[in-house]
C-alpha cells in the first residue's frame, strides 16, 4: 500500500468523524437547551430504525409508530370486549363475521366496524 493512499484514507476518515462529531455536539447543545427534546431522543430506539433521521425518515417512523399504536389499541379493545362478555374470541354476534375482519383501528367514537364487503355492522359485539 502506498503512503499517499493511506494518508488520503485517514484524511477522509477524519473528515467523516469530524462531521459526525459536529452533528452530535449540535444535538447535545440543543438537548441541553430543550429537556423535552432530550427525553424524546432518549426514548427512541435507533436500532429499530432503518434510514437517516431526515424529515422523510422521521415522517415514515411516525406513521409506523401511529399505525402500531392504533392496531394495538384496537386489539386491546377487542380483547377487553371479549373478556367482558366472557366469550373467548369467536365471531361478532352482530354480523357473524370473525372479530379479525373488524377494524384494525378504533373510529373516533371508539367503534370497531366490520371490514367485510358490504357488511353494515358498525361495531364489534360479543354477546
Ligand atoms: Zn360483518
Ligand atoms: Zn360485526
Amino acid at each position: 500500500m502506498d503512503h499517499a493512499q493511506t494518508a488520503a484514507d485517514h484524511a477522509q476518515a477524519a473528515r467523516g468523524a469530524d462531521e459526525l462529531a459536529q452533528c452530535l455536539s449540535l444535538l447535545l447543545t440543543y438537548t441541553r437547551l430543550e429537556p423535552a427534546l432530550a427525553t424524546a431522543l432518549a426514548r427512541i430506539d435507533t436500532t429499530d430504525m432503518t434510514g437517516p433521521l431526515d424529515e422523510a425518515g422521521l415522517r415514515a417512523e411516525l406513521a409506523e409508530a401511529q399505525a402500531e399504536r392504533d392496531a394495538n389499541a384496537a386489539l386491546a379493545e377487542r380483547y377487553a370486549r371479549s373478556a367482558a362478555a366472557r366469550v373467548p374470541g369467536g365471531p361478532c354476534s352482530c354480523c357473524g363475521h370473525p372479530a379479525g375482519r373488524h377494524a384494525r383501528r378504533l373510529t373516533e367514537d371508539a367503534r370497531l366496524p366490520c371490514g367485510h364487503d358490504r357488511c353494515r355492522c358498525g361495531d364489534l359485539v360479543f354477546a
